[in-house]
């Protein structure tokens, strides 16, 4: 079993670093709001009082932080954290954030002789805490090989995309045809439902037909439609349009680096964007439903 020091436990790293702990790890946190270390404490890890006292001695540094700016700020600009981690340790950063931000910290760890891994993770907050995320990893193989069996202690599949970046582009690639089908499912929807049809005969005609999908499968946007999805539940929970909007972006922004056409992306993220303007920002982003929703004056 290893030692992991553990930085960022909000939402999605608070599950993650409870399910290493489970797992036998000794694992040691650290979070800008101390009450959200408590939950992973009570299940088992140590509380650090800074992220220097979290990654001290630690074999794996693993980090799930909400953007690239702040996880630059914390390895490289600001806090300096690669200074105070060990050269034979292996930093893992979970957040989604742009290759950029990726490689520049595999940059900056490799001048000090330490290695890292991006590995950004598809599956929500329902998967961290169920144990089954998806890590989409960039690095070098053996650093993955190294990986492995930590990951698998806080999901069931891991994907190696490549080198050092490679992880950060698949997770927004992965995304931004998240955004498009599930507008696309909305859209069909509503014309179903505009139409007379009932959205639960609609999605089944759909599922066994060639419009079948992800969104339609597993998170209908309808409410009523599926029980337990954020649709039925006033859109709680589940993946904010906030952060839809945040990886949106970074597709964009390496689409406009690579020179790549992305008109759907484009148009997925005028409409979120728009979407999170009409106050959604904070709900799950199948809400997009009420986008299309037929407004009675
Ligand atoms: P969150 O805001 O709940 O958690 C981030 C945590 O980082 C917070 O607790 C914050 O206090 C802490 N933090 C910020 N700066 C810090 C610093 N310098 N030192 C220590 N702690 C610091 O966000 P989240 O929902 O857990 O998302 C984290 C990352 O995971 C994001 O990059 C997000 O895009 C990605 N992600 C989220 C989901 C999701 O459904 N929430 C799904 C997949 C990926």
């Amino acid at each position: 079993m290893a030692t992991v020091g553990f930085i960022g436990v909000g939402n999605m790293g608070g599950p993650m670093a409870i399910n290493l702990v489970r797992a036998g790890h000794q694992v040691k946190v650290y979070d800008l709001s101390p009450q959200l270390m408590e939950p992973v404490v009570a299940a088992g890890a140590a509380a650090a009082a800074s992220p220097e006292e979290a990654v001290a001695g630690a074999e794996f540094v693993v980090s799930m932080l909400p953007s690239g700016p702040i996880v630059e700020d914390l390895y490289i600009h600001g806090a300096r954290l690669l200074e105070a981690i060990s050269k034979t340790s292996l930093v893992i950063d979970c957040s989604t954030i742009a290759p950029d931000n990726a490689v520049n910290l595999a940059t900056a760890a490799r001048q000090r002789g330490i290695a890292t891994l991006d590995a950004p993770v598809s599956g929500g907050v329902a998967g961290a805490q169920a144990g089954t995320l998806t890590f989409i990893v960039g690095g070098a193989l053996p650093d993955f090989e190294r990986a492995r069996p930590l990951l698998l202690g806080m999901g069931k599949n891991v994907f190696h995309a490549g080198d050092h970046g490679a992880g950060q582009i698949a997770k927004i690639c992965n995304n931004m045809l998240l955004a498009v089908h599930m507008i696309g499912t909305a859209e069909a929807l509503q014309l179903g439902v505009d139409n007379g049809l009932d959205p639960e005969v609609l999605s089944n005609i759909m599922l066994q037909s060639s419009g079948r999908n992800w969104s339609l499968e597993l998170y209908n946007p309808y409410p009523g439609v599926m029980e337990s999805v954020p649709a039925s539940k006033g859109y709680e929970g589940g993946f904010q349009v906030n952060l839809m909007n945040k990886d949106l972006g970074l597709a964009l922004e390496a689409g406009l680096k690579s020179q790549s056409a992305t008109p759907m992306g484009n148009l997925a993220k005028s409409l979120y964007v728009q979407h999170g303007r009409n106050g959604w920002g904070k709900k799950d982003f199948s809400s997009i439903q009420k986008w299309f929703e037929k407004q009675e004056k």
